[in-house]
């Protein structure tokens, strides 16, 4: 079963929305856990410091990495077979294939930054990879991490009733996906375009195909050139 594990400053925050809908109904029919544990909880001293100020100066704080240490060893020992992941701007890209790579495994554990960031020598010693969401900045890690495992989770067999329902989504065969159309068959003006009422199952799949295509071409070209 794949099994997350948070660590971070503001647990009250998970589940969110990895607990509605779908997700939270795979979670309730035990095809995936999830339990965010908060770093502070690992605090050695009165005022249950998590964090210091930048060796080197600079404005903000970095998270130290005695503590990080603490949480990680805890949560997961040096035989936990589970990737450790930390949200970073600086990470790998999040993709489709990323997510498809860590839902065939047993889970994460998932550092969500906060501040300026970690101390390195935490990221270097317990190999932390690290993962974006994109190239923005946010203000911590936790929305990142529901991201990243709203990505992962839905791929776990099961989550998502129909299963083929996947295969033709953006991303899934290196294209954006087709427009999508529903009743009532004209809305202000606009019908449904007359090849998907036709029943002809092949035109309407060669339709698809050519939308996706067109859709790709003009907003997303990258993804023709990578295939
Ligand atoms: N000083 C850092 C940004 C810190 S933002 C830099 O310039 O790279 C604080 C935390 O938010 C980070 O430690 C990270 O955990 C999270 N975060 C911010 N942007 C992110 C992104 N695009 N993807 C994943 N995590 C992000």
């Amino acid at each position: 079963m794949f099994s997350a594990d948070i660590i971070t400053l503001f647990p009250d925050l998970f589940p969110g929305p990895l607990g509605a809908s779908v997700l939270g109904r795979g979670m309730g029919d035990g095809l995936w856990t999830l339990r965010a544990t908060n770093l502070r909880d690992f605090a050695t001293d009165r005022h249950r410091t998590v964090d210091d100020t930048p060796s080197g100066g600079g404005a903000g704080m970095v998270l130290k990495p005695d503590i990080l240490a603490k949480a990680i060893d805890t949560i997961a020992p040096e035989s936990d077979p589970r990737p450790r992941i930390l949200m970073s701007p600086r990470g790998k890209p999040l993709t489709q294939a990323l997510a498809h790579e860590l839902a065939t495994g047993p889970g994460a554990v998932i550092v969500c930054g906060r501040f300026e960031g970690i101390d390195q020598r935490i990221i270097d010693s317990r190999n932390l990879q690290e993962i974006s969401i994109g190239d923005y900045v946010l203000a911590g890690g936790e929305v990142a991490a529901m991201v990243l495992l709203e990505a992962i989770v839905r791929l776990i067999p099961g989550v998502l009733g129909a299963l083929d329902s996947r295969d033709e989504e953006s991303f899934e065969n290196g294209l954006l996906e087709y427009p999508h159309y529903t009743r009532p068959q004209t809305f202000e003006g606009m019908d449904i375009p007359a090849v998907l009422t036709s029943g002809d199952h092949g035109k309407i799949a060669k339709w698809r195909h050519e939308q996706s295509l067109a859709l790709t071409r003009s907003r997303r070209p990258d993804l023709l050139d990578k295939g």
